[in-house]
């Protein structure tokens, strides 16, 4: 079976039933997403709605999906009425939550139901954690190569670590892939010199973002959440790696990991991205209280180039971080 999903979860015991998994995040921003986004609009999707949510309900539309995983805790509040009127369309929906309350026995739970329904054991999935942990390490050494040496562009360690959500549908051939690009990315130079920055929150709907920041003088060295859909923690136990996983949980787990890493990776200073109408964007409140470097708070709307406005801002933003 093809299953579309909404957010990074245990994908594991899926593939050890032998099925393939879509995230349909991925198809809507690598497509005509602002076709996508107008589409739903016209199907009466509210404007003031994020525009992820209108493209993954078109995508979702468009293909020829099994069965769409929605995750109904720990990712976004629109998805309840999104799987709703997929449903209405008569598409087959499945559901995963990540307790809020970062209950590891309630996750343990969770995982086990997976494997129930898919009706494969705790060693199939594990056999399939492995599997896919042997390529998460090559993305902590490439995430590396971007904050230790440079080698691998903001842009790319953005495009690499979010396709480890689903690993492109295809995680031999992602893994081939990866395999040709690190061999390649090795025999570069280093190119440590510019402003060093942290990208935090859900990926930026803008195409342009990185090549903007890269003109101006600066690199991404840090994209938070793309890292988490890479899983960087390498823990042994499948329980481990989702319950340490800090997308699905409060800000807090989020803020443990940002601070961590904006020290680690010796950061000039963050761009906390948030989408229109999401409603993430009440976590900026404390992003912005609790980190002691830099913060800009960028916001977009519609997939596409970033605006004059938002070129300004950061151009003001990166300008003050080389005077102080
Ligand atoms: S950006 Fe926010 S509102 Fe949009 S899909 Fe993601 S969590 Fe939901």
């Amino acid at each position: 079976m093809k299953i579309g999903f909404t957010t990074s979860f245990p994908i594991e015991p899926i593939l050890a039933a032998g099925h393939q998994v879509i995230d349909l995040n991925n198809i809507f921003i690598t497509g005509k997403n602002t076709q996508l986004v107008q589409k739903a609009e016209k199907m009466g999707y509210p404007r003031n709605i994020c525009s992820w949510i209108k493209g993954i309900y078109s995508v979702t539309f468009d293909a020829d999906f099994d069965y769409v995983m929605g995750i109904i805790q720990g990712d976004c509040s629109n998805t309840h009425s999104l799987l709703v009127t997929l449903a209405d369309q008569g598409q087959k929906i499945l559901y995963f939550s990540f307790p809020f309350d970062h209950d590891k026995i309630k996750l343990a739970r969770e995982i086990e139901l997976l494997e129930e329904y898919f009706g494969v054991s705790r060693s199939d999935t594990m056999k399939v954690k492995r599997e896919l942990d042997r390529i998460r390490k090559k993305l902590v050494e490439l995430d590396e190569l971007t904050w230790q040496t440079g080698k691998v562009s903001g842009k790319e360690n953005h495009l690499w670590l979010v396709n480890a959500s689903d690993f492109g549908g295809d995680h031999h051939k992602y893994e081939t892939d990866l395999d040709e690009f690190m061999l390649e990315a090795k025999q570069r130079k280093r190119q440590n010199k510019k402003l060093r920055l942290g990208f935090l929150g859900v990926p930026p709907i803008f195409d342009d973002l990185y090549e903007y920041l890269e003109s101006e003088g600066a690199q991404v060295v840090y994209n938070e959440i793309q890292r988490q859909f890479a899983m960087p923690y390498l823990k042994d136990d499948i329980i481990d790696q989702y319950w340490y996983y800090t997308y699905p949980y409060s800000v807090n787990e989020r803020l443990a990991d940002i601070k961590a890493e904006i020290k680690r990776r010796n950061l000039d200073g963050v761009i906390s991205y948030t989408q229109s109408f999401c409603h993430r964007q009440i976590d900026n409140i404390l992003i912005r209280k609790y980190l002691d470097v830099p913060v800009l708070t960028l916001e977009g709307d519609q997939p596409g180039k970033l605006e004059a406005r938002s070129r300004l801002r950061i151009e003001s933003f990166l300008d003050m971080i080389k005077y102080k």
